[in-house]
């Protein structure tokens, strides 16, 4: 996918803060942070939003959410709380249709769409 940003991130010929890589997932910073800890976690594979998710990537996601549990301890937002969120579709707020999804914390996150009952 050459007209891919997050794909041109993951092969390293477009520039980006990375803080973690392997041979599945690249995360990086957003470069337009909403909280002090604002980082995106992306697979290598070009997958468009979660509706392109097949039965095949279910070892892929449950990475991901460990790369982020993990990176979460590594920016120190483990105890004080972090925020997982992944816009898909044009609803969602979807705007880089390759699959990812934002770990933000570093601050009280307002904004809480899901209310408790
Ligand atoms: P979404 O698609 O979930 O709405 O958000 C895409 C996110 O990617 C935005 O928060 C935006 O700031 C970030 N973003 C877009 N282009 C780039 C880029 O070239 N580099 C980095 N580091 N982040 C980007
Ligand atoms: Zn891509």
């Amino acid at each position: 996918m050459e007209d891919c940003i997050f794909c041109q991130i993951a092969s390293g010929k477009a520039d980006a803060e990375v803080v973690y890589q392997d041979e599945k997932v690249v995360a990086f910073k957003d470069i337009n942070p909403s909280a002090p800890v604002h980082i995106l976690v992306i697979p290598r594979e070009h997958i468009p939003s979660l509706n392109e998710l097949e039965s095949e990537h279910r070892e892929l996601i449950g990475h991901m959410a460990l790369v982020m549990k993990d990176l979460a301890q590594q920016f120190n937002i483990s105890e004080s709380g972090y925020r997982i969120v992944n816009n898909c579709g044009s609803d969602g707020g979807q705007i880089v249709y390759h699959l990812h999804f934002h770990l933000l914390g570093g601050k009280a996150l307002g904004g809480r769409l899901v209310q408790n009952q």
